[in-house]
């Protein structure tokens, strides 16, 4: 998919809309519209990296930021000592839909693993 038809960088540039919970220069994070679990957020690097599968040693230090963002929010939240469950879907078996790289934090509830 094409940064020009992304729904993310829509949202990232604010011509879509979205429930943000935080923002800075890295990244964005908003709700799923779909929510799976009681909190469902989802932290987006405002740059658009289809997938995990196309990520570079460029993106080294935003894939690891993404995933401190997540962890505090979850402690924001307070579900953090309870538990969660960050994600990367990754392609079509890896039931990818959005081709703009982003981490799924669910929290609010038990995980089974392995997930479906
Ligand atoms: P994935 O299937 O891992 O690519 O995740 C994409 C996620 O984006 C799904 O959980 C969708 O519910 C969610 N999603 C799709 N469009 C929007 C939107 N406009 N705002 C918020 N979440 C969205
Ligand atoms: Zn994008």
């Amino acid at each position: 998919m094409s940064q020009e038809n992304c729904i993310f960088c829509k949202i990232i540039a604010g011509e879509s809309k979205s429930e943000t919970v935080y923002e800075d220069d890295v990244c964005v994070a908003f709700k799923d519209l779909h929510p799976q679990a009681p909190t469902h957020i989802l932290v987006v690097p405002r740059e658009h990296i289809e997938s995990l599968d196309k990520a570079k040693n460029k993106h080294l230090e935003t894939l690891g930021y993404l995933h401190l963002v997540a962890a505090e929010i979850a402690r924001e939240n307070e579900f953090a000592e309870a538990g969660y469950r960050t994600v990367i879907n990754t392609n079509g078996n890896g039931g990818q839909t959005v081709f703009h790289l982003h981490v799924h934090l669910l929290g609010g509830r038990p995980f089974v693993f392995p997930p479906g």
